[in-house]
């Protein structure tokens, strides 16, 4: 038996980000602005709060293309967008 889930875009707003060292996980809100950060605007942080430790660069970068594409689509785009998952009792994914 599992759960299946549908999620329109539009109502994604937040994405964590969980460290593999530590297990720390970071929340971010994505309605948010960007944060400056040596004159270059990121959203993505490049490191733990937790243990400090750097993540692999791909993490930012991404988590600042998600981003961007979340901060540029139009309501409408959104509304007709949805994602669709499943989710199995025993599945070690939460
Ligand atoms: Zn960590």
């Amino acid at each position: 038996m599992h759960t299946e889930f549908i999620i329109s875009l539009n109502d994604l707003r937040f994405v964590s980000i969980e460290c593999p060292h530590c297990g720390t996980r970071v929340t971010l809100d994505m309605s948010r602005e960007d944060f400056s950060v040596g004159g270059r605007n990121v959203f993505g942080p490049e490191a733990c709060a937790g243990c400090r430790k750097a993540f692999d660069s791909t993490v930012a970068r991404s988590v600042d293309a998600l981003h961007r594409v979340y901060k540029d689509l139009p309501e409408a785009v959104g509304k007709c967008i949805t994602f669709s998952g499943r989710r199995d009792p025993d599945s070690a994914r939460s």
